[in-house]
């Protein structure tokens, strides 16, 4: 009996414990106030407003989340999201209003702090208030030292202002808190980042120190295109042009898809030299290795042109038409060889004949991460400011791609 009536107690113990901690997880003591936690999440208007924002219905989410937040004024988080989306709707001057209110709340956590400043941080970014956005960011840090989406944000800001030494720091500092598996992505980044800082080097003339850059940019990641060409630039200025010569060369051996950008830098340097042949041998080889490849074929076809071989030439840029209808280079080349032969008949109704199925397009680059278009090869995406995410376009008639489609869809 006395057994019994312990085990009673201690079960009746238990269960008030277990009481006691649950309504300590419900409630919470705000300034003096019981306040039931459970409340707004449980509110029709706030699940209401997660499906709104779920299927990106934004203004209707604003309208049930401030219907939410009336039922209690303290609630961090919901004030936080509305302030974020006022921000996305681009009323930005109501988020940072939103985020400072937050932000004056007596005894706020470090960690609520540190959210509230990032969220300020985005609204002073999205305005266009850059050194209040820097600030912001840098007060997140002082807060927070290992705050990714701070510290992606100051890189961002530092690369709009082309603070590239403030931004290589910065990627260090990311790299260093992501750990081994976003090595490879930071080490590309920090290799176009010493890119950067060696052309700014170039631009004040410090050979030795561009070369230092461009040979560390090299070391981070091998495949970082720019920096060979732009080496092979310093050790042309320095006068050494066979070392120059090696280095577009092996720019083309790292990216061969990239060949281009080394070639009209080669063959003035192949020409200095006298070695005109090997500015012939190498765009042979490159077409050969690419059919597609027109660049190579348009600038032998430049070559060979300005030694007096037309004909030739014409029969490059033909070639290279079939491959890439929507290069308007090819076109321009084409016209102005014609014309230098002076429009014979035959050879204009030839190019007639290649481009009538022709699909021209303008701008062939474009971002592969959010599709923006470019009519040039960018290495940093101005619209979402990615490193090396471009991809040339290229467009030709549908042939033997058609057969993959199942046909289901082709119905
Ligand atoms: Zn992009």
């Amino acid at each position: 009996m006395q057994g019994y009536i312990v085990l009673l107690a201690v079960l009746v113990a238990l269960l008030v414990g277990m009481a006691t901690g649950k309504a300590w997880e419900r409630y919470k003591l705000v300034e003096g106030r019981w306040i039931d936690r459970r409340r707004v999440r449980q509110s029709p208007d706030f699940i209401l407003g997660l499906n709104y924002l779920v299927s990106g219905q934004v203004d209707l989410a604003i309208e049930s989340l401030e219907k939410a937040s009336q039922l209690d004024a303290g609630a961090f988080e919901l004030q936080l999201v509305l302030g974020n989306l006022y921000r996305e709707k681009g009323q930005v001057g109501r988020a940072i209003q939103e985020h400072q209110t937050l932000l004056q709340r007596p005894r706020l956590n470090r960690i609520d702090h540190a959210s509230a400043l990032l969220c300020l941080g985005l609204d002073y970014r999205r305005g266009g208030f850059v050194d209040r956005a820097v600030a912001t960011f840098s007060e997140v840090l002082k807060l927070d030292a290992a705050n990714e989406a701070a510290l992606t944000n100051l890189e961002k800001l530092q690369e709009d202002q082309h603070q590239w030494q403030e931004a290589y720091v910065t990627r260090q500092r990311l790299s260093l808190i992501a750990g081994p598996p976003e090595q490879p992505k930071s080490q590309s980044i920090l290799a176009f980042l010493e890119n950067e800082i060696g052309l700014q080097a170039m631009k004040q003339r410090d050979f030795a120190e561009a070369a230092r850059r461009f040979a560390a940019a090299i070391e981070l990641e091998p495949s970082v295109t720019p920096a060979y060409l732009h080496l092979g630039d310093v050790r042309h200025e320095q006068g050494d042009l066979v070392g120059a010569i090696a280095m577009w060369e092996r720019a083309i051996d790292v990216s061969p898809e990239r060949a281009y950008l080394a070639l009209e830098r080669l063959e003035e340097g192949y020409r200095t030299i006298g070695a005109d042949a090997r500015f012939v041998e190498l765009c042979r080889r490159l077409t050969a290795a690419a059919p597609r490849e027109w660049r190579a074929r348009a600038a032998l076809a430049r070559h060979v042109a300005s030694q007096g071989q037309q004909a030739k030439a014409l029969d490059l840029l033909f070639a290279a038409l079939e491959h890439n209808p929507h290069a308007l280079a090819i076109h321009q080349a084409i016209w102005n060889t014609l014309s230098a032969l002076d429009l014979p008949r035959a050879l204009v109704a030839r190019y007639i004949d290649v481009t009538r199925e022709s699909v021209f397009y303008l701008d062939p680059h474009v971002c592969m991460r959010c599709r923006y278009r470019s009519t040039e090869l960018l290495w940093q995406c101005p619209h979402c400011h990615e490193w090396n995410t471009f991809v040339e376009e290229r467009i030709s008639p549908a042939t033997d791609t058609e057969a993959e489609i199942p046909a289901s869809v082709s119905q």
